[in-house]
């Protein structure tokens, strides 16, 4: 079967799949589509935390196990009309080689590539399975990725083979990107109004622990150990929030939160960092709370996934990022990852977001050649 990307890209950037709203129906589309090129398809559903359905599925072609997974998200981040935008985000338009529209560069358009690239193959012709991974929530924690990490029985046999994460690189080869840690941490004080010394100040039990933060945010700059030079920058901020919500001068502040993010590369003793945090916390007598811990993806540059990525894309050395994907959570099951799709990262959460059509079709192609080598050819 032949499918055209600009189409089907168009087709899923019609619904508004923002990440705080259901991504159930575009899903179903995407599962459809997958359906009628002869896909078996694994629903893994649930309901977010604030008790919207989502649904992430994994489809596969041919049999056996290992093979080659190709990865995607098709949330999006909120669109807001008035932010400037031409037309209406969710009506795509084309214009000069470029398919506009939120979600046309991430990452609807490279997922598109991706099906289309399967479109040209038969079960039958298979020597190794073909996974399409299509994941809820990326931009929230990636928590359906984290879903498919844990329940899903497909993803699971697909995990001994390759996964190509198709977030747009503007198809270069990248084999490492950092994690990401979040923390918060609450202080509980007594209102009260201020002139009465009745209150008890949330904010002052947070001090000592700031003071803390201060010397390790100083540490994670500075300290070889904090530092991996295959990124740019080799280093990563530990980002330090403070809020009290207070709705007035004159009432003691009854609360004071603390969030903390930090990027983790490959080689970085995040447990002790984490736990250092988690015991000045419990010192200074606040409660602390781990809300995410990604994990940095990793594949050594001469591992045979990095080398065959740069051998079908045409590129003779692969690269790291600072940002982070679903391979935070995939990496738990999966060893061997690239991320790799058209488009450029640059357009992603942009207004009036675009991806080069010329890109939707490479993408196409370059997928089509890893299905060929990987699950035809049966090469690594
Ligand atoms: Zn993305």
């Amino acid at each position: 079967m032949k499918l055209d990307v600009i189409k089907l890209t168009k087709e899923f950037v019609t619904y508004p799949s923002e990440s705080q709203t259901s991504n159930v129906e575009v899903t179903q589309h995407a599962a459809g589509v997958l359906d009628r090129l002869g896909f078996q398809i694994e629903e893994i559903p649930y309901i977010d935390a604030t008790g919207v359905a989502k649904l992430s599925i994994v489809g596969k072609l041919g049999q056996g196990t290992g093979g080659l997974s190709l990865m995607s998200h098709n949330d999006v981040v909120p669109a807001n009309p008035d932010d400037g935008w031409s037309r209406s985000p969710y009506s795509p338009w084309v214009a000069k080689d470029k398919l506009y529209g939120r979600g046309s560069c991430d990452m609807k358009g490279p997922l598109s590539a991706t099906i289309c690239a399967a479109a040209h193959f038969k079960a039958a012709q298979l020597t190794a399975p073909l996974y399409i991974v299509v994941t809820a929530d990326e931009e929230i924690y990636g928590v359906g990725a984290k879903h498919v990490t844990a329940k899903s029985k497909l993803f699971a046999e697909a995990s001994s083979g390759y996964g190509i994460i198709c977030e747009p690189t503007s198809l270069r080869v990248v084999h490492a990107h950092k994690g990401s840690v979040a923390i918060r941490v609450t202080s509980k004080g007594r209102a009260a109004h201020t002139s009465s010394l009745k209150g008890l100040n949330a904010n002052m039990k947070m001090i000592p622990f700031l003071a803390d933060m201060k010397k390790i945010y100083e540490q994670v700059l500075s300290a070889r150990r904090f530092r991996n030079e295959e990124f740019t920058p080799p280093h990563s901020e530990l980002s330090i929030g403070i809020n009290d919500h207070n709705r007035a001068t004159n009432i003691t502040p009854v609360q004071s939160i603390c969030t903390l993010n930090y990027r983790p590369m490959p080689g970085i003793d995040t447990e002790d960092l984490i736990d250092r945090i988690r015991k000045s916390a419990k010192t200074h007598g606040l409660h602390f709370d781990l809300r995410h811990h990604g994990r940095p993806l990793y594949t050594p540059v001469d591992a045979p996934l990095v080398g065959t990525a740069l051998k079908l894309a045409g590129k003779r050395k692969s690269a790291t990022v600072a940002y982070g994907t679903d391979g935070m959570a995939f990496i738990k099951k999966m060893k061997q990852m690239v991320v790799l799709g058209p488009g450029n990262i640059a357009q992603a959460h942009t207004v009036d977001e675009w991806i080069e059509l010329d890109q939707l079709r490479k993408g196409v192609d370059l997928y089509t050649r890893f299905i060929e080598r990987v699950c035809v050819q049966g090469q690594p």
